[in-house]
């Protein structure tokens, strides 16, 4: 185990499980657990160690979102959203010299990176946008309905999608990068939402003016593509995956305690939590099999451009999110009335909202029909395990 993980987890039991319920309960950015992973310099961790950082790959930060999952799903989704960014700067900013010194400041101040790519107008299509940069003289400023950016409030920069021009095409995009002192932020929607409540995923009207050199040469589709989609999907799922395995320890818990009490009866639960283990494996095994994947692709560019990659990374997202609120599911119906009151040990309720923000986040739909159309292109894999 990386002793990231280790500081990570202690953050995660000692801190962000502490105050999740009040995060919760009041809809608030987890304070406590962010400012914990600063001083555990936790952020930083995957900028290269060039850059000054720890140079930890995906399946280091995949851990960590999974062990925070169990923890606190708010923290862990700000903590993975954090590192989708980070992965965008490191993969595709190293040959600028803005974004290699933005690198070095990260670390050094452990600046807590947000996304900005929803856009009133567009729906929840990343790949499309209205706004535009508009470039003069060496600076750029442009300005975007951003319809939620998470914990906007607390962020210490932005990055944020947009056309190239203001006669480019909705997909001719880029992805800037805008530390807090080059935008300001209008609160348009407050975040009053089922679960995932400590994200504070306001809408915002965002005005955002800097250097050029922040706009990240690579176009954005490559960008996605290659490093955001994967990411998101790998991380995601870990912390989706991370709730539910709490919601399974409760259940788990719930059973043992049957147990205890009729030592000679098999609990009703037990054959619910056999087939809820059995989804779990499978999701977990899945999830690593695309991290193998994934970090096998990172070494060739044809490999993360092929459609079988991309499909593969779409199956995962969609999978897990699906799998992760089934299996909350069953843990509340072992758990039964002691799993839906909210002042006892095994509740499951916040698990449960929590969780259900998985298959909208970025619609499992819309995603399934991306992949849908591919269907006639794609061609069954001949060889397994080879
Ligand atoms: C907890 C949380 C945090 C978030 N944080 C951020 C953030 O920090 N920054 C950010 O930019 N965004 C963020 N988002 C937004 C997210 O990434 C998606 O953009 C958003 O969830 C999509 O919103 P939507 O359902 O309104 O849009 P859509 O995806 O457009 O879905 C709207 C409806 O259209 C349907 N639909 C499905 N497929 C299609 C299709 N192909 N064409 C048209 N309609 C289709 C869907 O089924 C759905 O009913 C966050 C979302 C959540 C839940």
């Amino acid at each position: 185990m990386s002793s990231w993980l280790t500081a990570a987890r202690a953050v995660g039991v000692a801190v962000a499980a502490r105050h999740a319920a009040d995060v919760d309960r009041h809809a608030r950015f987890p304070q406590e657990a962010l400012a914990a992973l600063k001083e555990q310099k936790l952020l930083g961790i995957m900028v290269p160690q060039s850059e000054g950082g720890g140079g930890a790959s995906i399946s280091d930060i995949v851990a960590i979102c999974y062990a925070l999952g169990q923890s606190c799903a708010s923290t862990a989704m700000i903590y993975a959203m954090h590192q989708i960014q980070v992965s965008c700067v490191v993969r595709h900013g190293v040959r600028s010299a803005w974004h290699r010194a933005f690198l070095k400041r990260l670390v050094g101040e452990q600046l807590l990176l947000a996304s900005a790519t929803s856009e009133a107008g567009i729906g929840g299509d990343v790949r499309s946008s209205l706004c535009a940069v508009e470039e003069h003289a060496g600076r750029f400023s442009l300005a975007k309905e951003a319809t939620v950016i998470s914990y906007a409030d607390d962020a210490d920069a932005l990055l944020v999608t947009a056309r190239r021009t203001p006669q480019s095409t909705g997909s001719d995009q880029v992805i800037v990068v805008v530390p807090r002192d080059g935008y300001s932020l209008e609160r348009q929607q407050p975040w009053d939402a089922l679960g995932m409540r400590g994200t504070c995923s306001h809408g915002y009207r965002l005005a955002a003016r800097g250097e050029s050199a922040q706009v990240i040469a690579v176009p954005y589709a490559d960008v996605q593509a290659y490093t955001m989609l994967p990411t998101s999907h790998l991380v995601w799922s870990a912390l989706w995956l991370g709730i539910a395995s709490d919601a399974l320890a409760k259940a788990r818990a719930f059973v043992r305690a049957e147990a205890k009490l009729k030592p000679k009866v098999t609990p009703t639960g037990s054959l619910r939590l056999t087939q809820a283990s059995i989804l779990m494996q499978a999701a977990k095994s899945t999830l690593a099999a695309s991290l193998r994947q994934y970090e096998t692709a990172l070494t060739s560019e044809d490999k993360l451009a092929t459609l079988a990659f991309a499909v593969a990374m779409n199956n995962l997202k969609v999978g897990t999110s699906q799998t992760a609120v089934r299996v909350v599911g069953e843990a509340l119906q072992i758990c039964g009335l002691a799993g839906y009151r909210n002042d006892s040990p095994f509740c499951v309720a916040q698990h449960l909202r929590d969780v259900h923000s998985a298959t909208i986040m970025v619609n499992n739909d819309r995603i399934l029909a991306n992949t849908a159309s591919l269907q006639p292109a794609l061609r069954e894999d001949p060889d397994f395990l080879a």
